[in-house]
């Protein structure tokens, strides 16, 4: 078992709840990010899977400070940083506003650059570190009408890189997961409006993915056996993007 001490953002929900979950499952102490849905993120804390519930808006530098030195006085130094809070928006091009595009930058893409500025220089000096951001199919491909949404995603896994180029030397392996549809709130009112095959159609697999399926990734990325994989986006999309 791992005996590291994880943080995961947006972990009340979706892909961020099972990846904190399945991190507790091999051992880690994770501090449990959420935002506004604190019931939820104690929830996952039981006598087996051992952490804290951690209240963290990523798009709120005080807010990621005051959250990480709490995490290092409860818990210890951070050594996994998944950065998984992310918000979602529908709607045309032409329509989004500057205040949006703002927001969505800086929940979605800075949000991971003020978590991993606060957390690296910790990594760095004891020699380890795993940081994996999660991006989407639509940062690789666009997006119709989240084009906000699409660029922060893609912002994401050129920032991936670039950690990776800059600290993989100093043991820290950054890497992206991109993943296609998945079952969680984020997707619901798609989900709802649109019937099964349509949305299917375009999946080799032929479902939509489980959180669950996107966690077991990460995990691998945030253990000690993934020490040679840098800078990578791992698609788990259940092939969508071999069609793009
Ligand atoms: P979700 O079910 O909507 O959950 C979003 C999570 O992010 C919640 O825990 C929420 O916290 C948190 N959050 C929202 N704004 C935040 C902020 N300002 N600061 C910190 N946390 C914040 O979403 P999901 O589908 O699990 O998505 C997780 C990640 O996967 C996102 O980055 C998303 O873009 C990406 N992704 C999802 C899909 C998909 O099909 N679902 C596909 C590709 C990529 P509270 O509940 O506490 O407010």
């Amino acid at each position: 078992m791992s005996g590291r001490i994880a943080l995961v953002t947006g972990a009340s929900r979706g892909i961020g709840r099972s990846v904190a979950t399945a991190l507790m499952e091999n051992g880690y102490r994770v501090a449990v990010g959420y935002n506004t849905n604190e019931e939820l993120a104690r929830e996952i804390i039981t006598e087996k899977h051992t952490g804290i519930p951690i209240q963290i808006d990523v798009s709120s530098l005080q807010s990621v400070d005051t959250a990480i030195h709490a995490i290092e006085s409860q818990l210890g130094p951070i050594d996994t940083l998944v950065n998984n809070a992310g918000i979602s928006q529908v709607k045309p091009f032409l329509d989004i506003s500057d205040t949006e595009w703002e927001q969505m930058l800086s929940v979605n893409l800075l949000g991971a650059v003020r978590c991993a500025r606060r957390i690296i220089p910790g990594m760095s000096d004891r020699g380890f570190g795993r940081i994996v951001n999660i991006s989407s199919v639509g940062g690789q491909w666009g997006g119709l009408y989240q084009v906000h949404y699409a660029a922060a995603k893609a912002g994401l896994i050129n920032f991936t890189k670039s950690l990776a180029k800059i600290y993989s030397g100093n043991g820290i392996c950054c890497n992206c997961v991109a993943p296609g549809l998945i079952q969680t709130d984020m997707i619901a009112v798609e989900l709802n409006e649109k019937k099964s095959n349509e949305i299917t159609k375009d999946i080799p697999v032929g479902r939509i993915g489980t959180p669950e399926e996107v966690a077991s990734t990460v995990v691998y990325l945030c253990s000690e056996q993934s020490s040679y994989i840098c800078g990578q986006t791992i698609n788990v999309n259940g092939g969508t993007y071999l069609l793009g």
